[in-house]
C-alpha cells in the first residue's frame, strides 16, 4: 500500500514530489525514491533511500536535480525487504523507462521467467520490477499504446505511474485495484494515490476507475480504457484544504484527531440525511440478512453496528472480516445486502470481497470517509463519515464517526420498518446531539489519563473487558494499545473471561473494564470482582456518579451519563487517550507505528 505521485509542468518536479510523498507517508514508510527526467540532458535520474521521507529529503539536500517531469514513491514492502534496490522507482535495463507501483503483481514470477529468458537482468526482489522491463520489452514507439499492451499482461492489483526518456512530455497512469487520482492544474498536472498529496497545488481532480489508463501531459489529460477507447470523465472539486491535514498545534496527528471528535461526530450527525439514504434504506428494509464486512478498527465499528441494526430494525446481521468473507462459501440470495466499511474506501480486502458479492447478486453499500474513493464508486449505495483526512495510522475520529453513521442508519431503517416509534427515534436523536459536548468533557480529563498511563506504561500485557454493545469497545481498546505501543493486549467479552483468560490475571496484569451504568452494569461489576479477587489491577471506565465502582478499581475514568445504546461512542474515547499517552510516554512513533500503513491496498 505504497503512495505514488507523478508531476509534469512548469515547476521543478523534485520539491513537488517530496511534498507529495510527505503527504502520502501514511500509506507506507519503509523506503522512498524519486525519478526525474533531467532538464538538460533528458536522462532519468533516480534517487532512493531506505527509511522515511525525511531521510530521502536529507539525501537529496545537496543534489541539484532539475526537471519538469518525475515520479515519486513511498513504499510499504510486500515483495522483498526495505532496501535501496527494492525501493521504487524501478527503471528498465536501458535506463529509459521508470515506473512506480502500488499493489501486487500476482503473476510476476511467470513474467520474470519470460523476461529472464529474453536476457533481462533484475536488480530487485520486488514483483514491481517486471513492469519496468515489460515496458521496455514491448515498447511500440508510443508509451500509451505500450501501456495498453502491458496492462493486458499484468494480473493482480496495481496503480502504476510511468515516465520515459523516449517521450519526456508525458506521464502514463494505469489503475486496476489500487487507487489513482489525477490532479488538474494550470500548465501542470499530477497523478497521485490520494488527494492530500497534491492539494497544495490544485483542488480539481479526476478519480480513475479500474481498467483505466491516463495520458497526462503538461496541458492536457486524456483517459482511456485498456482496450484503447477514450472515456469522458467529470472532474470533481474538493473544498477542504491542506491546513485540515496539518497538526494545528498538536504534537501528533493522532492527538489532534482524538481532539477533533466533538466536531467530526457533530459533522457526521448533520451530514446524515434521510433523503440521501432513502434508496439505501429501501434496499435494506426487505433484506433477509445483512452482512457487514470490514478490517481492523472498522470491523469493531461493524460489531457495534450489528447491535443497533438488530435492536432498532430487527434485521439479522452477520459481521465478518473482509479477508475471511471474501474466501468463504457465501450464501447470497436476491435479498442479501452486504455493507463494507473502510475509512479510505480503498482497503483491498473489503473492496474485493464486496465486488465478488456484487457479482454474485448481492446489493452493496459502503461506509467510507473519502469522497470519490474506489468503494464509494463501486457499491450501489454510499454512506459517509464527515471527518476530513485522517493521517494518524491508528484510526480514532473515523471510528466514532462510523459509529454515528451506523446508528443513524439503523434508526432510519427502524423508522421505515416501523420497528421503532417516532418518539423513540426523536429521543435517541436528541441524546445523540448531546454526545459532542460529552466527548469534550472526556477530552478535558487528558492530564488524569496521562497520569494513569504513566503508572501502567511498563506493563507487558493488558486485558480489556466489556459486555454487550461495549464488548467491541474492549476489542478496539486492545487494538489501539497494541498497534501504537507494541504492548500485547487482548479484548474479551467480560462474561467469557472465566472460560480462559482469567488464568492470565495476577498482580501485574492491568485489566481495563468498560463498565458504564447500563443494563449490564451488575454483570460486569461481578466480573470486575473476579479480577480483583485474583489481584489484577482494575482500570475502570465508568459513568459519572458511580461511587461503588471506586471501591473495586485501582483507577476510574469517569464519562458523562447517556442512554445505553450510545455508550460506545463515549467509552472508546478514554481508551484512545490511554493508548496515545502510553505509547508517547514509551517514545513510540504513534502516527507511523512500525510495520503498519494507514490504507491497506494490498490483500
Ligand atoms: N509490491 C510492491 C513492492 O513490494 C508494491 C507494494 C505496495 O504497494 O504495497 O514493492
Amino acid at each position: 500500500m505504497c503512495g505514488i505521485i507523478g508531476y509534469i509542468g512548469k515547476r521543478n518536479a523534485v520539491p513537488v514530489l517530496l511534498y507529495g510523498l510527505q503527504r502520502l507517508e501514511y500509506r507506507g514508510y519503509d523506503s522512498a525514491g524519486i525519478a526525474v527526467i533531467e532538464k538538460t540532458d533528458k536522462k532519468i535520474i533516480v534517487e532512493k533511500q531506505v527509511g522515511k521521507i525525511k531521510d530521502l529529503q536529507e539525501h537529496l539536500w545537496n543534489k541539484k536535480i532539475e526537471g519538469h517531469i518525475g515520479l515519486g514513491h513511498t513504499r510499504w514492502a510486500t515483495h522483498g525487504e526495505p532496501t535501496i534496490e527494492n525501493a521504487h522507482p524501478h527503471t528498465s535495463q536501458k535506463g529509459t523507462i521508470s515506473i512506480v507501483h502500488n499493489g501486487i503483481i500476482e503473476n510476476y514470477l511467470e513474467l520474470k521467467k519470460e523476461l529472464l529468458d529474453k536476457g533481462y537482468r533484475f536488480k530487485s526482489e520486488t514483483d514491481t520490477e517486471v513492469i519496468a522491463h515489460l515496458f521496455e520489452d514491448i515498447y511500440t514507439g508510443d508509451l500509451l499504446d505500450t501501456a495498453f499492451e502491458v496492462a493486458k499482461k499484468l494480473k493482480g492489483a496495481y496503480a502504476i505511474g510511468v515516465i520515459s526518456t523516449y517521450e519526456p512530455d508525458r506521464i502514463v497512469g494505469i489503475k486496476k485495484g489500487s487507487p489513482l487520482i489525477i490532479g488538474l492544474g494550470k500548465d501542470e498536472n499530477f497523478i497521485a494515490s490520494d488527494i492530500p498529496a497534491v492539494l497544495e497545488y490544485t483542488k480539481d481532480f479526476i478519480a480513475l476507475d479500474d481498467g483505466e489508463i491516463a495520458l497526462v501531459k503538461r496541458d492536457s489529460v486524456e483517459i482511456f480504457t485498456t482496450d484503447g477507447k477514450k472515456v469522458e470523465k467529470n472532474p470533481f472539486h474538493v473544498t477542504w484544504d491542506v491546513s485540515v491535514a496539518e497538526k494545528a498545534g498538536y504534537k501528533h496527528f493522532m492527538q489532534k484527531e482524538i481532539h477533533e471528535q466533538p466536531r467530526t461526530i457533530g459533522d457526521t450527525i448533520t451530514g446524515f440525511s434521510s433523503s440521501k439514504t432513502k434508496n439505501m434504506v429501501d434496499t435494506v428494509k426487505n433484506a433477509d440478512r445483512l452482512y457487514i464486512i470490514a478490517c481492523g478498527t472498522s470491523y469493531h465499528a461493524a460489531l457495534v453496528g450489528k447491535f443497533w441494526i438488530e435492536k432498532f430494525a430487527k434485521i439479522p446481521v452477520e459481521v465478518d472480516y473482509a479477508s475471511e468473507y471474501r474466501y468463504r462459501d457465501r450464501i447470497i440470495g436476491k435479498n442479501t445486502v452486504v455493507l463494507g466499511i473502510s475509512q479510505s474506501g480503498e482497503t483491498a480486502d473489503t473492496r474485493f470481497a464486496l465486488l465478488d458479492a456484487k457479482k454474485e447478486g448481492a446489493k452493496t453499500i459502503s461506509l467510507v470517509n473519502v469522497v470519490g474513493s474506489s468503494l464509494s464508486r463501486e457499491t450501489d449505495h454510499v454512506l459517509y463519515t464527515y471527518c476530513g483526512p485522517e493521517i494518524g495510522v491508528a484510526a480514532t475520529k473515523t471510528f466514532t464517526a462510523q459509529l454515528v453513521s451506523l446508528l443513524l442508519f439503523a434508526l432510519e431503517l427502524g423508522m421505515k420498518k416501523g420497528t421503532i416509534s417516532f418518539r423513540d427515534y426523536e429521543y435517541i436523536h436528541n441524546q445523540l446531539l448531546q454526545i459532542p459536548s460529552k466527548v469534550e468533557n472526556i477530552l478535558s480529563k487528558d492530564d488524569q489519563i496521562k497520569e494513569i498511563a504513566h503508572r501502567y506504561m511498563s506493563a507487558s500485557d493488558f486485558l480489556f473487558l466489556g459486555r454487550n454493545i461495549n464488548y467491541p469497545i474492549a476489542l478496539e481498546g486492545a487494538l489501539k494499545l497494541k498497534e501504537i505501543s507494541y504492548i500485547h493486549a487482548e479484548g474479551y467479552p467480560a462474561g467469557e473471561m472465566k472460560h480462559g483468560p482469567i488464568a492470565l490475571i495476577d498482580e501485574k496484569m492491568p485489566v481495563v473494564c468498560v463498565a458504564p451504568k447500563d443494563r449490564f452494569y451488575e454483570k460486569i461489576f461481578s466480573n470486575i470482582q473476579e479480577v480483583k479477587a485474583r489481584k489484577g489491577k482494575v482500570l475502570s471506565v465508568a459513568t459519572e456518579g458511580d461511587s461503588q465502582i471506586k471501591q473495586i478499581s485501582d483507577e476510574v475514568i469517569y464519562i458523562p451519563q447517556t442512554i445505553d445504546p450510545l455508550y460506545p461512542i463515549l467509552t472508546v474515547i478514554p481508551l484512545q487517550m490511554l493508548s496515545y499517552h502510553i505509547a508517547t510516554l514509551l517514545g513510540k512513533d504513534v502516527d507511523q507505528p512500525r510495520n503498519l500503513a494507514k490504507t491497506v491496498t494490498v490483500e
